[in-house]
């Protein structure tokens, strides 16, 4: 249920209606737009009787919100969700280049990624310190020694730094290192993850599972958010089809659909969704035409020598090259880099 209230409704008004909806049990979303304010209740809603809100001052309607996701609904919160770390913004009209490499492999790989992504725009370093591979053969991430690496790219370079963390046990220890935390695609529905996550006063990338709905990732996204942490920042990363060709299926639909039914930040990930380092370019770009409000790109110092999604991985260059359309389109989208 929300309460919508008047134009010009007053703090005291605004402020008895969320303490009689506070004294049923309920929490409250206070939404305080330019235009109006908005008074979300999370809850059991049967306990608040809707003739008696409508019957304080400064009401204007009472409206049912039929989605299962309440924070996450953009009729809870019309204005966007603009997330800060480090005075690097995600969401709103910035569009947020994040890139780096698959797998933290060593200071000198990261580093020079780091150095390079960040001379081309890049604003977070991206790199996993712990990785989900198919096979328990596979290079599994360098783990804490990953993080730490990350934590001094952060120093040196100057950039906000993110990590996947794929195990509620790890949720503390990559809290401590990293700005922004991760949760993959095979994760989005581990809810026991998501309830930690949610917990943190972290921002969170919440990948979209490779078979999920679009309801069932904004519930993933509710999960958190009902935790308290309200700074979730949605990624489209492709999904599962009969198609092989590409290593996923990019969903672009899913950018203009996100943004009609949440607030939350939605930004796509070129890299997995295709597979192939030739097809992040037109990606990129179309995401970026579609609404999205950044990306998050692998880029690696030496492709061919990286121990995990090399095929997929951006030379710097290719990444430059990439940048320089995106510098040229983000005007006319009106997105700030
Ligand atoms: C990643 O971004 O490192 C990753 C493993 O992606 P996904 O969870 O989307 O497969
Ligand atoms: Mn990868």
């Amino acid at each position: 249920m929300i309460v919508v209230m008047r134009n010009g409704a007053t703090e005291a008004q605004i402020k008895d209606v969320c303490s009689m909806i506070e004294s049923c049990g309920l929490e409250v979303h206070l939404s305080q737009g330019k235009e109006r304010t908005i008074i979300g209740l999370v809850g059991d809603t049967r306990k608040v009787q809707e003739d008696r809100v409508k019957s304080y001052a400064g009401v204007n309607e009472i409206l049912r919100v039929v989605k299962p996701y309440k924070l996450a609904n953009r009729v809870f919160q019309p204005e966007d969700t603009v997330i800060e770390v480090d005075g690097v913004k995600i969401g709103g009209n910035n569009f947020t280049l994040m890139a780096g490499p698959c797998a933290i492999e060593s200071r000198e790989q990261l580093f020079r990624a780091a150095e390079e992504v960040k001379k081309s725009g890049a604003k977070v370093l991206r790199g996993s310190a712990y990785k989900p591979r198919t096979s328990p053969y596979s290079f599994q991430g360098l783990g804490e020694e990953g993080l730490k690496l990350l934590a001094e790219a952060k120093q040196k370079f100057g950039l906000v730094v993110e990590t996947e963390v794929m195990d509620t046990r790890q949720v503390d220890l990559v809290a401590k290192y990293v700005d922004i935390v991760r949760v993959g695609t095979r994760n989005m529905q581990n809810f026991d993850l998501l309830k930690e996550v949610g917990k943190l006063n972290k921002p969170v990338i919440l990948k979209r599972g490779m078979s999920a709905t679009i309801k069932e990732w904004l519930m993933a996204a509710e999960y958190i958010m009902s935790e308290g942490n309200k700074e979730v920042i949605l990624c489209e990363r492709g999904i599962r089809t009969f198609e092989t060709e590409t290593r996923n299926s990019l969903d672009m639909c899913s950018i203009p659909m996100i943004k009609q039914l949440s607030h939350l930040p939605i930004i796509v990930d070129p890299s997995h969704s295709t597979g192939k380092r030739e097809l992040v370019k037109p990606m990129s770009l179309a995401s970026l035409a579609a609404g999205a409000h950044g990306l998050i790109i692998e880029v690696h110092p030496c492709p061919q020598e990286a121990l995990c999604d090399g095929n997929q991985s951006l030379t710097p260059e290719m990444f430059e090259d990439i940048m320089v359309m995106i510098r040229k389109m983000a005007p006319l989208m009106d997105m700030v880099l």
